[in-house]
């Protein structure tokens, strides 16, 4: 089967979702997808929160900018719970004031709490663990399939094809556009490539014959524990400083907990680590007050850095039509609807408005430098 389109995206996790739903309108998108299922690798093992105070200067701005999209969500997002509000604890013990100082420091609405006003909402602090905190108020968990699915639709009703089950084994400029053969056996031509294809990013560079920037797919490990007797519906998501363990409420009776691994590794379909999953329950019980029975589930998933841990959104400046969109580290989600509209905007050659400012810190081009 071979058919041509003004776009092949490659990759139907968050990041291909959002370019293909904001292209639909001017473009014909083909959106192509190596799994079964959109958004099985890291879009569907994320801990799904917005948190303002996360990760570099460029992924703070589409954070900032993409609030407004959760709280004023369109009226077909398909969900009543797409961002739901959670507080976000930080707890200093001695040895970590200088980080929650820092982190406070920012000026960007973390403030300090007194450990009283802690105990109060999370019953299980163990006195001595910590000996100052820090409360983020405008936090909030997002519904992340809803979310998903949400652009997915866009993009079909748009007029957009999803290619489940459809790997891009083959990319080649072939004259004014660029032939993506799949493992599903089709040939798809379009005059531009979108590479959306997460931990794999570098990858399908190489296959279209393209230097890779270094990204790298790094392990993050999450639990799920029954923390009872403790009622956590309602507790907000809390962490060291230092940002070396969280829990978060998962299904409204059970917590996440991860050591906040970041263990590099080839892209793969990746498995948690036992070892992670012992650390990440030991660094929470030196904090809180909770017996562990057992593991009732245990996941990990990629975050991708780019070498500076910035975006990558930008052209490559060797060949026309391929466009990069990866390095979305462990912000993809919180900043998807902004990223999206400015990935499209820079696609359709169209004013970004205010994220325009940083196009020159995530210009993937930054990396092929000397
Ligand atoms: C434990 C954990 C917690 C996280 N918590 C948060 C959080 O709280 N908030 C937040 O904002 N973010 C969080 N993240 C990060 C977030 O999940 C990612 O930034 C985001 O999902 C990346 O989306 P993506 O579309 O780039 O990648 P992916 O979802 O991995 O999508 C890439 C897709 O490309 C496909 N693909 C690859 N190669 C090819 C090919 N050759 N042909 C066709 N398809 C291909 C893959 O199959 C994959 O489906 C977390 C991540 C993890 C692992």
């Amino acid at each position: 089967m071979s058919d041509m389109f003004d776009v092949v995206v490659i990759g139907a996790g968050i990041a291909g979702a959002t370019v293909a739903a904001n292209l639909g309108a001017t473009h014909r998108v083909a959106l192509v997808e190596a799994e079964e299922q959109a958004g099985y690798h890291t879009t569907g093992r994320s801990a799904a929160i917005w948190i303002r105070n996360y990760g570099p200067p460029d992924v703070r701005v589409l954070t900032g900018l993409a609030r407004d999209f959760f709280l004023n969500p369109p009226a077909d997002i398909g969900t009543d719970h797409l961002a739901v509000g959670r507080k976000v604890i930080y707890l200093a013990p001695p040895e970590q004031t200088g980080a929650l100082d820092a982190l406070i420091g920012q000026k960007l609405g973390i403030e300090e709490i007194s450990l009283t006003e802690v105990q109060a909402m999370v019953p299980a602090l163990i006195a001595g663990y910590a000996v100052r905190a820090g409360v983020e108020s405008d936090s909030f968990d997002m519904d992340v399939a809803a979310l998903h699915q949400f652009y997915l639709r866009r993009a079909r009703q748009a007029g957009g094809a999803l290619f489940l089950r459809n790997r891009a084994g083959r990319i080649e400029r072939k004259g004014a556009v660029w032939e993506v053969e799949t493992s599903g056996g089709m040939v798809i031509s379009a005059p531009l490539v979108v590479n959306a294809a997460g931990a794999w990013g570098d990858e399908v560079a190489r296959i279209a014959g393209l230097a890779p920037l270094g990204l790298v797919p790094c392990r993050r490990t999450a639990a799920i524990i029954d923390p009872a007797p403790y009622q956590v519906e309602h507790w907000p998501m809390v962490q060291s400083a230092a940002h070396d363990w969280y829990v978060r409420t998962e299904a409204r009776t059970r917590l996440m907990v991860t050591p906040c691994d970041e263990t590099p590794m080839t892209p793969h379909d990746v498995q948690p680590d036992e070892l992670d999953v012992a650390i990440g329950i030991d660094r929470m019980q030196q904090a809180l007050d909770i017996q562990v029975r057992r593991v009732e589930h245990s996941w990990a998933g990629l975050r991708t850095f780019s070498p500076d841990r910035s975006l990558a959104f930008g052209w490559e400046k060797t060949v026309p039509g391929f466009f990069w969109c990866v390095g979305q580290g462990g912000y993809g989600i919180q900043t998807a609807p902004a990223a999206g509209a400015l990935v499209a905007a820079m696609i359709k050659g169209e004013d970004p408005g205010p994220a325009g400012a940083i196009i020159p810190a995530i210009d993937p081009m930054r990396f092929r430098a000397g």
